[in-house]
């Protein structure tokens, strides 16, 4: 637990400033929801930056003693090309592109992504919830506006009336005169240029891969409706943090909170934080630009998945990053050589971290998530004049934060000790020949030497146990 007297503070967009973070449920989990991956195609590098980003804010609340329910969205239907409710369902060309089903690709690019998660050592969400297995509740959500008088009906769809509320926008601070002044001409059959689909109808001539009855007519749910319907499904009506990129502000964020407050009066989340843009040779990622970059293209290229988060610890996160292959390369020195440095430490289970490093690494993070400031008092702890036990112990527990998994780690040129190589062999053999008893129980030797043996199609891996 970290002294409690260190404060919080976390930048909350909706205030536009720094804010002491204080959970609403005093003594209860602090309620996190972060928008999750649309999953017509792999994830970029960029989006892993904001999900990186995430797991920074959930690993600082974790390391303030706080326990954290974390829900995050997946979006397997309803997102279209444009964020503004023009264009074509992303799934569904996301299917025409790869010649699968719709159903097919949101399986196939939810697990890459859970995949990538665990590469990137992300604390994996307590709720990953698939906006196609909330049709119900999106629905009841709509219905429930529709009563409140804030829908209208238009020739495709359900749309949300702006105009009823008086503060639509102000996350964003949008100009909502501005923007009436500015009307374009295809405004179409929405009266403001602000209103966005709740519901949209299949088209009559052809047939959608997914789609639902509704009160309505056939069709599919808008993309912000899933968040605000999750969301409270998961955390209830009001609850302590929302987070998604700085994409999010003027619309999506925007249009959760505008339908959340119609419906029950909050605006969903005590704190709205987001994740700035990582950016590739200064121009913006778009996985709709064709060639894009992906963690499998790193891993490719010989670096690590840890590598990139090596790299994302060393920018704010409220300041755009610039993606240049020097600049992962000197992630991966930085990496590699704290690897080292940590492992050359011998351990001691009697010593505990320093203190005062502990303190001033505390309040770097308590200072709304300042990681590069947290990584200069890493390096100053392994080059300063402090016993080697401790120094170790100090670095473990800041990497509670970095989550580089440097307990973990295993050198390559690590020798595997001859009697471990044996036992090992051992199980193979044993495997082979279907005696699964006799693996087991020498699966449990290993462990107990402190190794673990993963099972591979080819053979099998050696490695240290992290605890
Ligand atoms: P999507 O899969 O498009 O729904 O995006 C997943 C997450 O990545 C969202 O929180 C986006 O705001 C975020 N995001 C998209 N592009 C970038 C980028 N270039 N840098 C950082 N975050 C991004
Ligand atoms: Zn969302």
């Amino acid at each position: 637990m970290t002294d409690p007297r260190t404060q919080l503070l976390l930048y909350d967009n909706y205030a536009r400033s720094l804010r002491e973070f204080a959970p609403l449920d005093e003594g209860g989990e602090v309620g996190l929801y972060t928008c999750g991956p649309t999953v017509y195609d792999y994830q970029h590098i960029g989006n892993y930056r904001t999900f990186l980003f995430e797991d920074l804010l959930k690993r600082v609340l974790l390391f303030h003693g706080y326990r954290v329910r974390h829900v995050m969205n997946v979006t397997d239907v309803g997102h279209l090309t444009s964020d503004a409710d023009t264009g074509e369902d992303k799934m569904e060309k996301g299917a025409r592109r790869t010649g699968k089903s719709a159903w097919e690709i949101a399986a196939l690019y939810t697990q890459a992504f859970v995949d990538d998660i665990r590469a990137l050592n992300i604390l994996p969400p307590d709720v990953l919830s698939r906006a196609t297995d909330h049709i119900p509740e999106q629905i009841a959500f709509i219905a429930d506006l529709e009563a409140r008088g804030y829908t209208y009906r238009t020739s495709d769809g359900i749309y949300f009336d702006t105009s009823r509320q008086a503060d639509y926008g102000y996350l964003a601070r949008l100009d909502r005169a501005g923007l009436e002044a500015g009307k374009r001409v295809d405004l179409g059959e929405k009266r403001n240029p602000t209103d966005f689909a709740l519901w949209k109808f299949s088209p009559i001539e052809s047939t959608r891969q997914m789609e639902w009855e509704s009160p309505w007519g056939r069709g599919f749910p808008g993309w912000h409706i899933e968040c605000s319907a999750m969301a409270q499904r998961y955390l209830g009506d009001y609850f302590d943090i929302h987070c998604g990129g700085e994409d999010h502000i003027p619309v999506h964020h925007t249009n959760e909170i505008a339908q959340t407050e119609a419906r029950v009066g909050t605006r969903l989340a005590n704190f709205w934080m987001h994740g700035y843009f990582l950016l590739a040779n200064d121009a913006k990622m778009a996985k709709s630009a064709g060639e894009f970059l992906r963690i499998g293209a790193l891993v490719d290229r010989g670096y690590e998945p840890l590598t990139f988060r090596y790299l994302c610890l060393t920018g704010h996160y409220r300041t755009q990053l610039n993606f240049t292959w020097d600049a992962l390369d000197a992630a991966a020195t930085g990496l590699a050589r704290m690897r080292s440095a940590f492992h050359a430490l011998p351990v001691d289970a009697h010593v505990e971290a320093a203190a005062d490093l502990l303190e001033r690494f505390t309040a770097e993070v308590s200072d709304d998530l300042n990681a590069p400031r947290a990584l200069a008092i890493a390096w100053e702890t392994l080059r300063g004049h402090l016993p080697a036990p401790v120094k170790r112990a100090t670095l473990a527990r800041f990497d509670e934060v970095f989550g580089l998994g440097l307990v973990d780690w295993v050198s390559a040129d690590e020798p595997i000790p001859p009697e471990i190589a044996a036992i090992a062999k051992a199980r193979a053999k044993a495997r082979k020949a279907k005696n699964f008893a006799e693996a087991d129980r020498l699966r449990a030797d290993l462990q107990e030497a402190g190794w673990t043996m993963e099972d591979r199609a080819d053979g099998y891996v050696l490695k240290r146990r992290s605890s």
